[in-house]
């Protein structure tokens, strides 16, 4: 009589085989939905700095349907979110049990607030020349060690600050993910700069005018508003 008793556990299989393989088949879905998701994120968070769990991604949807992209994105998100605050605390501490001068340690804390640590990918070159807000490249923007005042739109800022914000904003900008050289980062600044405030601001008052890292080019290249007023000079 017990022998007649069905035990789930003791069957071989303990769910209906059809449905076995429908979860299972969800799985792989699920999982290849997952690992396409992933890059992407990436790819905002090195662009942009961001990582962003309502980005959609609906051409994954016929994949295994919308709401498990979703839920899927919102994984992918919290995994990478809990990661990347792992690597700020522990950068944090090798900066804190560091013998580096306070200096260099307050502008390293600026750049881990900002997640800004993939340094090497971003052109440095002239970061502490450039001004954060309108981009403005000059020397003398930089009035000295600590003290940034940009002559183009007046910003002023601490200038470890506003290196931080131009390392966020340069990758951004286009210049993240390649290594050019100085010359042409100068040229792309500029040019950028140009095509952003094409109107002179007079010959007297746009320093534009007096700076070295405009080069002649880069001033014709400028609207007949401003070449006008080189001409003048
Ligand atoms: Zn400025």
């Amino acid at each position: 009589m017990t022998d007649r008793i069905l035990r789930a556990d003791r069957l071989e299989q303990s769910m209906n085989i059809g449905k076995e393989r429908r979860v299972a088949q969800f799985i792989r879905d699920y999982r290849s939905v997952a690992v396409q998701i992933g890059p992407r994120q990436w790819r905002l968070f090195f662009e942009t700095g961001q990582i962003n769990k309502n980005l959609p991604a609906t051409d994954l949807n016929h994949i295994c349907g919308a709401a498990p992209v979703q839920m899927a994105t919102r994984q992918v998100v919290e995994q990478i979110k809990s990661w990347i605050s792992n690597r700020a605390n522990e950068f944090a501490d090798i900066v804190r049990s560091s013998k580096l001068p306070p200096k260099l340690r307050k502008q390293l804390y600026a750049i881990n607030r900002r997640r800004a640590w993939f340094i090497t990918s971003t052109p440095l070159k002239g970061i502490d020349k450039e001004c954060s807000s309108c981009g403005y490249v000059d020397r003398r923007n930089r009035r000295s060690q600590s003290e940034f005042l940009c002559r183009f739109c007046g910003m002023q800022k601490h200038a470890d600050v506003n290196a931080a914000c131009t390392v966020k904003g340069r990758r951004s900008s286009g210049l993240g993910d390649k290594f050019p050289t100085k010359d042409a980062i100068l040229a792309m600044l500029t040019r950028q700069h140009s095509e952003r405030f094409p109107r002179s601001q007079g010959a007297a008052a746009d320093p534009r005018l007096t700076n070295r890292y405009w080069s002649v080019a880069a001033r014709n290249a400028l609207t007949q508003d401003l070449a006008s007023c080189v001409q003048k000079q």
